[in-house]
């Protein structure tokens, strides 16, 4: 028979481990899988500078295993493990894994958001040979290189100006003629010398016989006349979307794929309960998951004690 907690947090970013740390403080049997390593898209962050509490900041990463190890030192318990199915109506909630099932009276959705993708052919497995969504982590790689951002919103921004300190050559290409980033930036990237190219489609990845990326091809969106733009690397910073798939057709979601839930943080499901980046929110940031956490666990004691009876 499959193992019964009290509650099953799915994904170990800060909201997830936030829920773990509370749940676990509150007697009930916690249970966090992650797939990768704690942090969820924080670990990705070189230096976290607005959660509060680190005057200096904290590196992502380190923030992420801080927050495992809090949790783990109230009880919680972690599993590496990739959840490939969920059965979430009534009482006894199922959880698949590739390391086996278990059961759990309450869930926490807290899987987060990953990048979207510019949609290219080739674009997968030009993934890490010259294709990032992630100027933080792969910027170093690209020191005194050309690369090409695509996007027009504050994270394209922000990344071109991160990277016009350590490339040779920057574009930032958009498909619109405005920015949607806050319009303070754009003084900052004519002093960076950043390059805009407006109302600019990616149309294709370029590629080299050696595989590696050389350039993006980009259309006009007025004539549809194509420019390559010769480049070492290609940083898509079009947005995110919420790894929600798994969760389709059980929680109600909203048109985007964002897990619908208030700042109860309950579901369409009793007993369920969305935190972080993956519920529909308007402010997604570290210590927005954090509060979620901690709020999903007030919830979840509240509907266990509901359903009657005391922790697993
Ligand atoms: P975003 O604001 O949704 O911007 C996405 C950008 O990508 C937009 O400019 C959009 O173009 C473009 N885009 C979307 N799909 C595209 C496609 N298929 N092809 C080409 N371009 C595409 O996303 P974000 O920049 O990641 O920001 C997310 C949220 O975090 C925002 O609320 C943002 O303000 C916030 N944020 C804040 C800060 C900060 O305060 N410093 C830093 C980072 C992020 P259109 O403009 O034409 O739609």
């Amino acid at each position: 028979m499959a193992e019964l907690y009290d509650v099953a947090v799915l994904g170990a970013g800060p909201g997830g481990c936030t829920a773990a740390l509370y749940a676990a403080r509150a007697g009930l049997r916690a249970v966090v899988l992650e797939q990768l390593s704690a942090g969820g898209q924080m670990a990705d962050a070189p230096l976290i500078e607005n959660y509060p509490g680190f005057p200096e900041g904290v590196g992502g990463f380190e923030l992420g295993q801080l927050m495992q190890q809090g949790a783990e030192r109230a009880g919680a318990e972690f599993r590496l493990a990739q959840v490939t199915g969920v059965q979430l109506a009534g009482p006894v909630k199922r959880i698949e894994t590739d390391s086996g099932p278990l059961e759990a009276r309450t869930v926490v959705l807290a899987t987060g958001a990953g990048p979207r993708t510019l949609g290219l052919a080739g674009e997968d497995t030009l993934r890490g040979r010259g294709v990032s969504y992630c100027a933080a982590c792969d910027g170093m790689l690209y020191r005194g290189k050309t690369v090409a951002v695509v996007g027009g919103g504050n994270t394209a921004v922000g990344d071109a100006l991160h990277l016009a300190k350590l490339a040779a050559k920057v574009y930032l290409v958009h498909r619109r003629g405005t920015l949607r980033a806050a319009p303070v930036y754009r003084q900052a990237l004519d002093a960076a010398g950043v390059e805009i190219v407006w109302n600019a489609k990616p149309a294709a990845l370029l590629r080299g016989a050696d595989g590696r990326l050389t350039g993006l091809r980009v259309a006009d969106t007025a004539s549809g006349a194509a420019r390559d733009i010769a480049c070492d690397g290609v940083f898509a910073a079009i947005g995110r979307v919420p790894d929600t798939a798994l969760f389709r057709g059980q929680v109600e979601l909203d048109a985007a794929g964002y897990l619908l839930a208030d700042e109860t943080t309950r579901t369409s499901v009793p007993g369920v309960f969305a935190v972080g980046d993956a519920r529909a929110k308007a402010v997604r940031q570290v210590v927005t998951a954090t509060a979620d956490g901690a709020a999903a666990v007030h919830f979840a004691q509240e509907y266990l004690t509901e359903q009657g009876g005391g922790p697993a």
